[in-house]
């Protein structure tokens, strides 16, 4: 299946690290012109420059409804029009117990995971609707769909990007705007790669069926599937990329 996004533009958040910047390096790849943003400019400009394919970068904090609709401003206008979009910028949150949990980490995780992702489709979709119409990958997480000892805030605003994916694809088919939530497994990331120690590293990998954590790129596959016209009837779902975490 040869997948191709030419003469499409995409936005990724977080895109200086991790799953963000695999998903921009394939898309650019594959034909896409790219706009990664990020909260720290010269990090996203540095991976920005090393993806080439003329992809461009942006600063953006995305629990800031005003960034965020600036960060789509820019790419319509350095790039004509939007047509893809990937709400991927997330943080982890301290590990309590929920009956001891920070309030204001709950604030700070609601507020880039769950609010960050709301302000993404508010600000995307009127660009996507007015290119024609385009597609949409919300990054959410196996804790979209069961929950997590100690990480309260990081299950409640995954399961709630879960909703609001299927909310917002109702909302906008009749736009031609198609709206999908990826559910990773645990994935070598800095997210965790730089939390776990190897003991946790291993106890991690051995909850997933395959004994093993995921990959960027194995993520990135599944988003450029969901991103393409392969996945033309495929909209408000949930997919998981999970190397078996949540069958068990
Ligand atoms: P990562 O390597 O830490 O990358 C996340 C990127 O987002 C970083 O560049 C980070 O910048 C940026 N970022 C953080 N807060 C931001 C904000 N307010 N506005 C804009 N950018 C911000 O993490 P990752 O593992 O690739 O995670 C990407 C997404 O996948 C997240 O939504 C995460 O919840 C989800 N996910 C990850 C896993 C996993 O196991 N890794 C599993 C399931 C789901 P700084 O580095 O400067 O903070």
């Amino acid at each position: 299946m040869d997948i191709r996004f030419d003469g499409k533009t995409a936005l990724v958040t977080g895109a200086a690290s991790g799953i963000g910047a695999a998903i921009a390096r394939d898309l650019a790849a594959s034909g896409a012109r790219v706009v990664l943003a990020d909260l720290d400019l010269a990090k996203a400009q540095a991976m920005a420059k090393t993806i080439g394919h003329g992809a461009l970068a942006t600063q953006a904090d995305v629990s800031d409804p005003d960034q965020v609709k600036a960060m789509v401003d820019f790419a319509v206008k350095e790039t004509g029009a939007l047509h893809l979009m990937v709400n991927n910028a997330g943080v982890g949150g301290a590990g309590e117990p929920t009956g001891n949990y920070p309030v204001d980490t709950w604030q700070k995780v609601i507020s880039i995971n769950l609010n960050g992702v709301f302000y993404g489709l508010r600000y995307g979709i009127p660009a996507i609707t007015a290119a024609g119409g385009g597609a949409v990958v919300n990054i959410a997480s196996i804790l979209g769909s069961v929950g997590f000892a100690t990480a309260p805030a990081y299950v409640a605003a995954k399961h709630g990007v879960v909703g609001l994916t299927k909310t917002a694809a109702l909302d906008h088919a009749a736009d031609k705007v198609r709206i999908n939530a990826i559910g990773p497994g645990f994935i070598h990331t800095p997210l965790v790669d730089e939390r776990f120690d190897q003991a946790t590293s291993d106890y991690i990998s051995s909850l997933h069926a395959l004994g093993r954590m995921g990959t960027p790129e194995e993520v990135s596959s599944l988003a450029l599937y969901l991103l393409s016209d392969q996945a033309s009837f495929i909209t408000g779902s949930y997919h998981l990329v999970d190397g078996g975490y949540t069958a068990r």
